[in-house]
C-alpha cells in the first residue's frame, strides 16, 4: 500500500511531520526577538559569522563612531569646536533634553535596512552592547528610571514581526540595568514611512501619531529609544506627549545620527 500512496499526499504528510517543534515556538516567540540571544551574522555586511565573532573580518572599521565636539542638542558631531549646538538645533526648539546617536548614518545605513525591513533583529544584540558600551556613561548620567523604545504602529508590527527600537532598548537595558516600558508609549496613526517626507511634512505626518497609555505617567525623567535620529522629529513627537503626560525630562538614544 505504501508505494502506492499518491505522490501529493505522501508529500503533504511529510511536510506535516517535519515542521519540528522548537520551529513552531520559535516563530510564536519572534516578536520577543528571541534571534536577539543568537546573533549569527555580520551586522555590517551579513556575512555569516564564526562562533564568537561579533564583526567579520572584513568588517572591524567599517562602522563609524560619531566623534566629539558634540551638539549639546541632539548629540550630532559639530565641525566647529566653538559652537555648542548643530544648526538643527539652534534653528528649532525640540521637546527633549539631550541624546545621542552612536554611530554615522552613512556606515550603518544598509546594515539598518537589514535591521529594519530585513527581518535582522538580531543585529541589536551587537547594537545594544556596542551603544551600553560607548555611550554607558552618559546614558548613566541621566539618570532615567526607564527606556522607553519608539512604537511602531500594530499593523506594522504584525508585518514586520518585531520592533528594532524595542529590541535595542531590551539589550541595552539589560546590559546597563533599567527597565525597559514598551506599553506605555503608543502608535495611534500609521504614518508614512520619514524618508520620503521633508522636515515640514514630517512634523505634520507626525502630529496626534503617539499617545500614552496612561494620562499621568509617575516617571521623572525617560529614555527614547530609536534606530535612527535625522531632524528629530519622531523623537521631539514622542518626548512632546510624554512631557504633556508629566515626565519632566525626556533624553534620547539611537543607534546612528545623521549630519548636522
Ligand atoms: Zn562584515
Ligand atoms: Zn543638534
Amino acid at each position: 500500500m505504501r508505494e502506492s500512496m499518491p505522490h501529493a499526499e505522501a508529500q503533504g504528510q511529510r511536510r506535516q511531520t517535519k515542521i519540528p517543534v522548537w520551529r513552531q515556538t520559535a516563530a510564536r516567540l519572534g516578536k520577543l526577538c528571541v534571534e536577539v540571544l543568537y546573533p549569527r551574522r555580520c551586522p555590517a555586511c551579513d556575512a555569516p559569522l564564526a562562533i564568537g565573532q561579533e564583526l567579520c573580518e572584513d568588517c572591524s572599521g567599517k562602522l563609524v563612531i560619531v566623534t566629539p565636539p558634540f551638539c549639546f542638542g541632539c548629540g550630532k558631531h559639530l565641525e566647529d569646536a566653538t559652537q555648542e549646538f548643530c544648526h538643527d538645533c539652534l534653528a528649532k526648539i525640540h521637546f527633549f533634553d539631550a541624546g545621542r546617536g552612536l554611530y554615522d548614518y552613512r556606515s550603518v545605513a544598509e546594515s539598518m535596512y537589514r535591521f529594519k525591513y530585513h527581518r535582522r533583529s538580531e543585529y541589536a544584540e551587537f547594537y545594544g552592547r556596542k551603544i551600553a558600551a560607548h555611550l554607558g556613561e552618559v546614558i548613566r548620567g541621566w539618570d532615567a528610571q526607564a527606556l522607553i523604545p519608539v512604537p511602531v504602529h500594530k499593523e506594522r508590527l504584525k508585518k514586520r514581526g518585531y520592533n528594532q527600537a524595542q529590541c535595542l532598548a531590551e539589550v541595552i537595558g539589560r546590559e546597563l540595568s533599567i527597565p525597559v516600558e514598551s506599553g506605555l508609549l503608543v502608535r495611534a496613526k500609521k504614518t508614512v514611512p520619514m524618508k520620503l517626507l521633508d522636515r515640514e511634512q514630517r512634523i505634520k505626518n507626525l502630529k496626534s501619531a503617539f499617545i500614552t497609555r496612561d494620562n499621568s505617567v509617575k516617571l521623572k525623567s525617560i529614555i527614547v529609544v530609536d534606530d535612527i535620529y535625522t531632524t528629530g522629529s519622531t523623537i521631539d513627537a514622542c518626548a512632546a506627549v510624554l512631557k504633556a503626560a508629566g515626565v519632566e525630562k525626556v533624553f534620547f538614544i539611537t543607534l546612528a545620527i545623521g549630519r548636522g
